[in-house]
């Protein structure tokens, strides 16, 4: 009987997941085409950062010689003289195809690109990193409710899965109004400092942080002063640039 049930109840869930496919079939994120959640094409296509052009300290994507981020006026917006995090590095340009796959997967919850971003993003880490662990930024509590998901977390699993190091959640999530629609200056001054270290950081460690976005550094500016506070090293890692 019991087996029965249990039987019963994958094949209902089989036939439930292929009644969804016929109903809402899985399309890709950039295109529309049916058939996966980022095509072949869509994904070859995207505006992949060079990364023996960007800069080896904020991944900037022509920021090798000489970064337009890594300067005091860019820095000063930050209220810093310098990055505080040992690395930094980006996936792709933001722009339309690379926006129209975060919105898919933040937005619409498509929680399965997940997995092909964190794809992407694996390939885009400089070869001389070393890291223990890979964290995440979480998303706001707000967010985390309004989606029904934690975004970062999502990525930071299927991150940690591709590069075989163990996922550890290191940071409380922020208490923050929503990012969108805010000026520069003023999403500067809602995240700044609204990351605390849970107290599993203590130990300390190198830790890859992983994100969906770079804008303005502020974002990692802020996770990496909780976590170096805890003796951290941190390296970023985000899917894109803007
Ligand atoms: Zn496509
Ligand atoms: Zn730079």
């Amino acid at each position: 009987m019991e087996r029965f049930s249990h039987r019963a109840r994958r094949a209902a869930g089989i036939a439930a997941a292929a009644v969804a496919e016929a109903t809402w079939p899985t399309r890709c994120a950039v295109c529309d085409l049916p058939g996966a959640v980022l095509c072949v094409s869509c994904e070859a296509r995207l505006s992949y950062v060079d990364w023996w052009r960007a800069c080896p300290v904020c991944g900037a994507p022509f920021g090798r010689v000489q970064c337009s981020e890594c300067n005091p006026v860019t820095l000063g917006h930050l209220g810093r003289d310098a990055f505080p995090f040992a690395g930094c590095a980006s996936a792709v340009m933001f722009d339309d195809d690379s926006g129209r796959i975060v919105r898919t997967f933040k937005d619409q919850g498509e929680r399965r690109l997940a997995e092909p971003m964190a794809r992407i993003m694996v390939r885009a880490l400089p070869p001389n990193w070393e890291f223990d662990a890979v964290s995440y930024i979480p998303a706001s509590e707000r967010a985390r409710r309004e989606r029904g998901f934690d975004h970062g977390a999502d990525l930071g699993r299927a991150v940690a899965a591709q590069t075989g190091r163990p996922l550890r959640p290191l940071l409380a999530p922020p208490r923050t109004k929503d990012q969108r629609g805010l000026s520069r200056t003023e999403r500067l001054g809602n995240l700044e400092g609204r990351f605390s270290a849970l107290p599993r950081a203590r130990t300390g460690g190198r830790v890859l942080v992983v994100d969906d976005v770079f804008t303005t550094g502020a974002t990692l500016c802020a996770a990496t002063d909780a976590l170096a506070a805890c003796g951290c090293t941190v390296y970023g890692l985000t899917f894109a640039r803007a």
